[in-house]
């Protein structure tokens, strides 16, 4: 496995994979990878000839009281992991590679980046966007890999694509949990055992509005706050948002009567968690 660290080489290792007619998966990580990165790369394995990552903490996606500088960064053991789930070249460019002096140019995906975390964290789906876009034009992949985990960022990109006509297809792979149903995230290594245990009311309050929706609940007011008292039964949890919206469309329901989306954002201690479910009525 390969890793390349400047555009330049990037760009001329896709010309020849592309001279030779195969087709390029990407997936974008910041990198600190888990199952769920892998899984993303081991689906891109199965869809394209060759699967690059790309491993870089965007500078432009984190408020400036985020944890960008406490961000986990260790490419030793991703370059191990990636090599083993498939992926031919990381792509591990410097920040000041991907945004020289001067640099001046973002995308703004206007709308559906006006709630859920867009609100919580001003300018991230603008620097989500901008970067994604770049790693777009550079590794020029046929298909790119993006977990739901991030339903959101998933759905600005999904509109970037659209409204830029760009020809890549993106392909949203299921949320990966830990057996006791904690979603994978790279932010998990921040937390404390006894905060790691209080995160678990995340998924189960996710538990508690599916199996209140089967049986028949349709009131959002209702499911949002029956969720809220699940992960606030754990005392070291602050609620930043429980969520419904419907789905995909995230338009504002008072009833479910179609495909919505749950989503949560929760404080533990100094870490941040989200986690989400598409929640169907049968
Ligand atoms: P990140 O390194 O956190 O930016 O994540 C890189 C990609 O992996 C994004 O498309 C995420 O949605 C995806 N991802 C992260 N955690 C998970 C997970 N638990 N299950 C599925 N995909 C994930």
């Amino acid at each position: 496995m390969r890793i390349i660290e400047t555009i330049a080489e990037m760009t001329e290792f896709v010309r020849q994979v592309k001279g030779e007619g195969k087709s390029i998966a990407l997936v974008p990580t910041m990198g600190s990878l888990h199952e769920g990165h892998l899984t993303l790369m081991r689906q891109a394995g199965k869809a394209c000839d060759v699967v690059v990552a790309s491993i870089f903490v965007n500078p432009t996606q984190f408020g400036p009281n985020e944890d960008f500088d406490k961000y986990p960064r260790d490419l030793a053991n991703d370059s191990k992991a990636a090599a083993s789930a498939g992926v031919q070249v990381i792509f591990h460019p410097q920040i000041r590679e991907m945004y020289p002096e001067g640099y001046a140019s973002f995308i703004e995906v206007e709308g559906i980046t006006q709630k859920l975390c867009g609100l919580s964290r001003p300018g991230h789906f603008r620097g989500v966007a901008t970067v994604v876009n770049k790693l777009l034009h550079i590794v020029q992949p046929d298909k790119a890999f993006f977990g739901q985990k991030d339903a959101q960022q998933v759905m600005v990109l999904k509109r970037m694509v659209a409204d830029f006509n760009m020809s890549v297809i993106l392909e949203v792979v299921p949320i990966v949990r830990e057996a006791d149903g904690l979603a994978l995230s790279s932010r998990n290594a921040f937390l404390s055992a006894e905060e790691r245990q209080a995160a678990l009311s995340l998924s189960r309050s996710l538990e508690v509005a599916k199996a209140l929706v089967a049986s028949g609940e349709e009131d959002v007011a209702k499911i949002q706050s029956l969720v809220a008292a699940e992960i606030e039964t754990e005392k070291l949890t602050e609620i930043e948002y429980v969520q419904m919206y419907s789905y995909p469309l995230l338009q504002d329901i008072s009833k479910i009567t179609g495909p919505a989306l749950l989503a949560l954002a929760v404080r533990i201690g100094k870490t941040r968690l989200i986690d989400n479910v598409i929640l169907e009525v049968k």
